[in-house]
């Protein structure tokens, strides 16, 4: 293909004559044009009509009979697949992809490789630019950077013809409801507040780059320092706690080592050198980046995207004098609704007055979602389209308790929020009656309920909660949230923080879960059709020792004479158990002083284990059940598909009988068990859980106090001889949910 800069020349060329394309005539010449450069058999460009449908507006290689007769709905064919996920496709081999749609009008059988790039702006779809060849091949890198920044130039000309979309018509005046997934717990009720269209570059290309680059390089500093400074002012919010402050640390240093990555601004550079504007740059190499991070599924990597896009819009605004994103004052209590959003955005927000947050692409793992439990601000990930069906200042209610909002509320679901509101206020009060009280059943039986953490600002929650201790320390977060692999003293460092936080609770660390789609920046994505059943977790721990052994002595020069439990994560054999212990014992020998004690154990995720039961525990010090995993591979049912989630759940038959079983095995061998999958956290299955003998659960933090009053009023002894029926009885029954959810409420127990 052609030179970018010579590409870029002659679009600003073709962009001085025709600031906004008059006509089908100015768009073929277009296509003719980028097609040459590009040296492509086929060049077409399809744009939005209305709001689903894409049209041909122009080609240079396919039949010019098909322009304005071929239609693709979004989602349809190629060409919409590409404009509803707004990703890149390249296919070398199109025909063959489960997505293409036949249009024989357009005569494209001949051509087997497929560039489609979605043309956006401020965050719409205003086409697709495809460009085709006849022989198979892969665009490569440059390529697809070059298709990409034409894509990026055509916005700017495809939006000064297309009108922006005001009016969305009697839908927009309608009560709405969207369900979602919680962030952070809470209700909350107040008008709406968005974000503002993401910032767009109108000056694109630039005459004098070392201007550009002066200009990008100012900018970049002047927001470093106005980074800091927010961090200087709202620290202090965050609470006062030691381990609040310690995490808050934690996550804002991450931010502060992405937004100081000197690759990110050599990228931008380079992109200047093409030719572009500074701005233009800027927005180029973050749609890169997004186009990379959106196929990553891992929730804590996903958060990543956020932080980029965070710093991406802080840079713009700094390039355009500005600093502060969206309006400086907003109503008092409002509601914020946006796509993504960044730890530094959240903290903005929050200082601008914020009562709760709806992150469309959120998760609960993720840094704002974080900083809004921190903050004590109800959060809401999820919900897809909101963003879209909402204005500034109508009315909504966050119920992230149920996982909704719902748009311009009636009257009486106002009014029975308000209600909701204050019946929760009251709850909370008893519930924080509990927090110092051991957790027990109604008849008496103790049931130690422990945290999920993996960065130092949940540690607050030991305290906030009155957690029996930490039944699961993702090892691998801190590292996730840094995008690096820490060495050996900042992560004792860590370790240090956690014991010294949980005191005299016990603490289970894993050792690193990595791997997968679990990703540091910079590893190569694997080769594998199945990460999750790939090289990941322990397996590379034993294929690299090294790593293994520095997070091992990291944690025996934590524990620093103190006592100290270290569970592997992903055993399949009991030989793999060994290789790791023999690791720990290894570094143990040399590390001085030695834990007051050394408890090793094992997570049970892969059902290999579960054949081994009576050999393995002859050899551990504890188990911990990870659900999660466990489930994903008995049913190999993908835990992250969403099209499965709900499909088999912990009350099926099979599940109870796998939970009894390891039970009573680690009951028999006087192994201590816990429970420390996400099924721990939700009420019903807590109570299960209980019901079959489990008396460890170990969850995030916002369960901890609602299944610790649920089993106040639980009667163990009642439960157990029903479960014990119903599972007799079981066969041919999908989930035992419903008997066991009737069984609860005849009993007046809370969900
Ligand atoms: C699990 O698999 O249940 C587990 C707790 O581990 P993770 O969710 O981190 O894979
Ligand atoms: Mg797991």
């Amino acid at each position: 293909m052609s030179s970018p800069r010579r590409l870029i020349a002659r679009l600003r060329n073709f962009m001085a004559h025709r600031p906004a394309l008059q006509g089908k005539d100015d768009l073929l010449d277009l296509a003719r044009l980028i097609a040459g450069e590009l040296v492509s058999e086929v060049c077409s460009v399809y744009v939005t009509t209305g709001s689903d449908t894409l049209e041909l507006a122009a080609t240079e290689g396919l039949r010019p009979q098909s322009v304005g007769r071929t239609r693709l709905r979004m989602g349809e064919g190629l060409v919409g697949l590409a404009a509803a996920t707004g990703e890149t496709l390249n296919l070398p081999d199109a025909q063959n992809h489960p997505a293409f749609a036949y249009r024989p009008e357009t005569g494209e059988d001949a051509f087997a490789s497929l560039l489609a790039v979605p043309v956006r702006r401020a965050g719409r779809t205003l086409g697709v630019l495809v460009v085709q060849n006849r022989t198979p091949r892969r665009y490569d890198a440059d390529e697809v950077e070059e298709v990409q920044t034409v894509a990026m130039l055509l916005a700017e000309l495809l939006a000064a013809t297309q009108p922006e979309r005001t009016d969305l018509g009697l839908a927009a005046a309608l009560p709405r409801r969207f369900s979602g997934a919680a962030l952070a717990p809470g209700i909350v009720l107040g008008p709406v507040v968005l974000p503002g269209r993401t910032r767009v570059a109108h000056r694109l290309v630039a005459d004098d780059p070392q201007a550009e680059q002066l200009r990008l390089e100012a900018a970049w500093a002047a927001m470093q320092a106005g980074i800091d400074q927010l961090f200087r002012d709202r620290m202090p919010e965050l609470g006062g706690r030691k381990a609040d402050a310690a995490a808050s640390r934690e996550i804002l240093d991450a931010y502060r080592l992405i937004a100081g990555d000197a690759g990110w601004l050599k990228r931008v550079g380079e992109a200047i050198t093409s030719g572009l504007s500074a701005e233009a740059a800027v927005a180029r190499v973050a749609g890169e980046l997004r186009d990379r991070m959106r196929r990553v599924t891992d929730p804590y990597l996903r958060e990543r995207l956020a932080d980029l896009e965070d710093l991406a819009a802080r840079l713009l605004a700094s390039l355009d004098g500005g600093s502060a994103i969206g309006p400086e004052t907003i109503q008092p209590g409002a509601i914020l609704l946006a796509r993504r959003l960044g730890p530094a955005e959240l903290l903005d927000w929050h200082a601008r007055g914020i009562a709760g947050v709806v992150i469309e692409e959120g998760s609960a793992g993720g840094h704002a979602a974080v900083l809004a439990r921190a903050l004590g601000i109800p959060a809401l990930g999820g919900a897809r389209g909101v963003c879209d069906s909402a204005s500034d200042g109508e009315q909504a209610v966050i119920d992230a308790d149920e996982g909704q909002i719902f748009l311009r509320p009636a009257e009486e679901l106002r009014t029975g929020y308000l209600h909701a509101i204050a019946a929760r206020t009251a709850r909370l009060a008893g519930w924080a009656g509990l927090r110092d009280q051991p957790s027990r059943t109604k008849d008496g039986t103790r049931i130690q309920l422990m945290l999920n953490v993996g960065l130092a600002m949940e540690l607050g929650q030991i305290a906030a909660t009155g957690a029996d201790g930490i039944g699961l320390f993702r090892t691998e977060i801190a590292m996730l949230a840094r995008g690096a692999i820490v060495d050996t003293p900042d992560q004792a460092a860590i370790y240090t923080r956690v014991l010294d936080e949980a005191g005299d609770r016990p603490v289970l660390f894993r050792t690193l879960d990595l791997g997968g789609d679990k990703l540091l920046p910079g590893s190569p994505p694997p080769e594998e059709e199945n990460p999750a059943m790939g090289w990941r977790s322990l397996r590379i721990g034993l294929d690299r020792p090294a790593l293994l052994r520095r997070q091992l002595r990291a944690l025996l020069l934590a524990a620093g004479g103190r006592k100290l439990s270290i569970m592997f994560p992903m055993v399949a054999t009991i030989a793999e158990f060994r290789a790791a212990k023999a690791l720990l014992m290894a570094e143990a020998a040399h590390v001085r002083p030695s834990p007051q004690s050394l408890r090793v154990g094992t997570m049970l995720e892969i059902p290999a284990l579960l054949f081994q039961l009576p050999a393995l525990l002859r050899e551990v010090d504890f188990v911990s059940i990870g659900t999660n995993d466990l489930m994903q591979f008995l049913f190999a049912a993908d835990r992250s598909a969403p099209k499965l989630a709900g499909r088999y759940d912990l009350l099926l038959p099979a599940a109870l009988d796998t939970i009894a079983m390891v039970q009573q095995a680690c009951e028999t061998a006087e192994i201590p068990l816990s429970v420390c999958g996400e099924a721990a956290s939700r009420p019903l299955e807590a109570m299960t859980l209980a019901g079959l003998g489990i008396t460890s659960l170990s969850m995030p933090a916002p369960s901890l106090l609602p299944i610790k009053a649920m089993l106040a009023d639980l009667d163990l002894a009642s439960l157990r001889p029903f479960l014990t029926a119903l599972r007799r009885n079981a066969s041919g029954h999908a989930s035992l949910r419903e008997p066991i959810t009737a069984w609860a409420r005849e009993r007046g127990l809370e969900f």
